[in-house]
């Protein structure tokens, strides 16, 4: 029955992957705290607006990947399909502009109705960080260097490639727009639906095309960067002279455009080439003209956000140890359940892992214990229960000793057991 099925394109995280992905999270909030970006979380429901005028009216995500509300009232309410354009949204509506910089870390769930396939869902979950009110390309540089040691802890930094473009300030993209659309004039019949509607609304957005055909014509196009004005060269150099002296290697990918209009000058992705066709782990860039579109003050922004189903997928057993043993507690019979209860509850106060077990039978809860791998079973019977003592088993040589509560928790120090 279908409505037995997750929807498609959505997957439920069951306790192994949702331990990956907690990880991943952990790591990169903890990273983010140490540069000083504070967490922030926005609604997953946000007004269609948002996007439509920050992402352009002709971005794939516009007009194909938005999940629409079938909201009760008039407004056209859409499920956010990334976080950026909503948490520059809060920054205005919370009246937060006049105290720059701002600097965000964030993470959840996103939507955007696509064509599933290995790491490409519909509900996607993502960790990103904004800066906002800083210019300077040293900003890029130290938003790239938090990406870079998040996946460098991750330990998958010798496993990703940074790329990196310029796309310029307004000027050079403007001067680019009119070499690229009288190139492309000549060859207006062979493009893609999708490009012939783009050249007409965004002719930029055919760079970012996933079309084979597109791509071939797009090899003999003019370069973005040889229309770079003499402000967009030389913040370019900047970010990569940083990058340099930082240590984190780059490689310039004059063909690397991001989907998305609110973007200006560095633009970057980290790939790999572990994942088959959807090598991109992160990405982001500069978007200066992204709070302006949306009404507020001229505030220049640059930020970037990364895939968690991606990253998880890369996640090597090194950083995702195995769990730690518990310690099963076990009353020889039900009629002492609740003081096995409170024993198991005396040493989770003193910061164990105790697992409770259930059912009928000394064997069948000694075999429960030795199935989840605990490392000592707590035996409680009625001797143990008279004389306020229990009986503490070694489940990998079987020895056993009586002990007072108190000194189980001695004894399991005195072990190594944390
Ligand atoms: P792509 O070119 O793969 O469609 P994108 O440019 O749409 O990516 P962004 O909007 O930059 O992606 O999102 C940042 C990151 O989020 C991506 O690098 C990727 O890791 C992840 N991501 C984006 N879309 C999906 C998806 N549908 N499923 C899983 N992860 C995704
Ligand atoms: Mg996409």
């Amino acid at each position: 029955m279908t409505t037995l099925q997750p929807v498609r394109g959505t997957h439920d995280l069951l306790p192994s992957e949702q331990r990956k992905h907690f990880l991943i999270l952990e790591t990169a909030r903890s990273q983010a705290a140490s540069y000083g970006f504070m967490e922030i979380s926005t609604p997953i429901l946000e007004f269609k607006e948002v996007f439509k005028r920050t992402l352009g009216d002709v971005s794939d995500i516009v007009t194909k990947e938005m999940y629409e509300i079938a909201d009760r009232g008039d407004e056209e309410i859409v499920l956010r399909p990334e976080g950026t354009a909503g948490i520059a949204r809060a920054v205005i509506s919370n009246g937060l502009t006049q105290s720059m910089p701002l600097k965000f870390f964030y993470t959840g769930p996103m939507f955007r109705y696509e064509r599933p396939q290995k790491g490409r869902m519909r509900q996607l979950h993502q960790i990103g960080v904004e800066m906002f009110g800083v210019a300077d390309p040293v900003a890029d540089v130290e938003v790239i260097s938090l990406a870079y040691e998040i996946l460098v802890a991750l330990k998958m930094g010798h496993r990703v490639t940074l790329e990196i473009n310029s796309l310029g300030d307004d000027e050079s993209r403007q001067n680019f727009r009119t070499h690229l659309v009288t190139y492309l004039k000549d060859h207006h019949q062979h493009l893609s639906p999708d490009s012939q509607q783009r050249f007409d609304r965004n002719p930029l957005r055919i760079l970012d095309t996933k079309d084979e055909g597109d791509k071939k014509i797009l090899n003999g196009a003019p370069l973005l960067e040889d229309c770079l004005n003499a402000y967009s060269k030389e913040t370019f150099l900047k970010v990569q002279e940083g990058l340099k002296d930082l240590k984190i290697p780059f490689k310039i990918n004059p063909h690397l455009v991001r989907g998305l209009d609110y973007y200006s000058h560095v633009a970057f992705e980290f790939t790999t080439t572990d994942l088959g066709t959807q090598g991109t782990v992160l990405a982001g860039g500069r978007y200066d003209g992204l709070m302006s579109t949306m009404g507020g003050p001229a505030i220049p922004g640059v930020g970037w956000a990364g895939g968690i189903d991606r990253l998880a997928m890369m996640l090597t057993n090194e950083v995702c140890p195995p769990l730690k043993r518990p310690l099963a507690v076990i009353p020889m019979d039900e009629a002492f359940d609740m003081k096995g209860l409170e024993f198991a509850q005396l040493l989770r106060k003193a910061g164990h892992y105790v697992e409770m077990t259930y059912g009928a039978g000394l064997g069948k809860r000694l075999k429960k214990a030795s199935k989840i791998n605990a490392r000592y079973a707590m035996i409680l019977g009625e001797e143990e229960v008279s004389s306020q003592k229990v009986t503490v088993k070694d489940l990998d040589t079987g020895d056993q000793i009586q002990l007072s509560r108190q000194d189980v928790i001695v004894f399991l120090k005195e072990k190594g057991v944390s």
